[in-house]
């Protein structure tokens, strides 16, 4: 495997960054993920949006041109022969000597890409069956809207569900309302068949993946609200998925050990999860 590091295809093994990045220090970094199909880049003009608007959030200066950046991902997948896989990229504020403040404006931004293929039929036999999901209290910062590389409750999150026999953890915050999955958008459809997501305010990511699929819905005929539901409300829900770049669609059958509908993969899941493969956007 290769991966590309600051201006350099290196071994993977070999890739490396220095002690004093501050994406390694501070978390002071974001990043993307976009899903490799075909060996295309799917959605890519929208993650690139994304990562533009992280790094705008944070004041990190892109450290090359959107063109640039497309060449090197493309290249990173090329090297790799991902056909069906997944691209990383990561931006940082550089390297600098240790300080919370700023380094100086010329410090450049660190990036690095990486590509991995992934195991296309272990998904669609987990996306078959489903997968259980816990709940969690919600406990990090309020800019979750932003994608930084600060995952912490994210990791211990996916640990705690790992350790429950789950797939995922969903946040949920003082209101008693799920904001959304670790790694994840979270989803219910209600008995009366409305689909139902929360809002892409400042509480949840707002995934590349949520918004084709609520195209998608909308242009399917389905009901949709865009609002905040409860844990209660997911519990009498006829049924809940998740959606992400690396899982497209995912049935969840249960929340908190708790069959969501009949414990298995429901009908809107499931036709949302086949129709992506037509509606992903060859984009660019
Ligand atoms: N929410 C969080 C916290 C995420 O980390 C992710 C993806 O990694 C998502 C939602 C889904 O976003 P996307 O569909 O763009 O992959």
């Amino acid at each position: 495997r290769i991966a590309y590091v600051n201006g350099r295809y290196v071994p993977h093994g070999e890739a490396s960054i220095h002690v004093e990045d501050r994406g390694y220090q501070f978390a002071d970094g974001v990043y993307e993920v976009c899903e490799v199909r075909g060996g295309a880049l799917i959605d890519a003009r929208r993650h690139l949006d994304r990562l533009d608007r992280s790094l705008g959030a944070l004041r990190i200066a892109p450290p090359m041109s959107r063109a640039a950046l497309l060449l090197v991902l493309r290249e990173t997948v090329r090297r790799n022969t991902v056909r069906n896989g997944m691209v990383y990229m990561q931006v940082t504020r550089g390297v600098a000597r240790r300080d919370h403040a700023f380094p100086p404006a010329d410090t450049p931004a660190s990036i690095v890409v990486t590509a991995r293929r992934s195991d296309f039929a272990a998904q669609e036999a987990l996306a078959a069956t489903g997968v259980k999901v816990i709940s969690l209290p919600e406990n990090r910062w309020p800019r979750v809207d932003i994608k930084t590389v600060g995952l912490l409750p994210n990791v211990l999150a996916k640990q705690a569900a790992k350790e429950a026999g789950a797939r995922e953890a969903w946040f949920v915050d003082a209101a008693g309302h799920v904001t959304e999955g670790a790694s994840t958008n979270a989803w219910i459809v209600t008995a009366g068949g409305t689909i139902v997501t929360r809002p892409a305010d400042a509480g949840i990511l707002r995934g590349i993946t949520r918004t084709v699929v609520l195209e998608e819905a909308r242009a399917l005929g389905y009901a949709l609200e865009e609002r905040p539901f409860t844990l209660a409300e997911a519990h009498a829900a006829a049924e809940a998925f998740i959606t992400a770049a690396s899982t497209l669609v995912m049935p969840v059958i249960a929340i908190d050990g708790q069959a969501v509908g009949d414990g298995k993969p429901g009908p809107v899941a499931t036709r949302l999860r086949q129709r992506f493969h037509d509606f992903a956007e060859f984009s660019i």
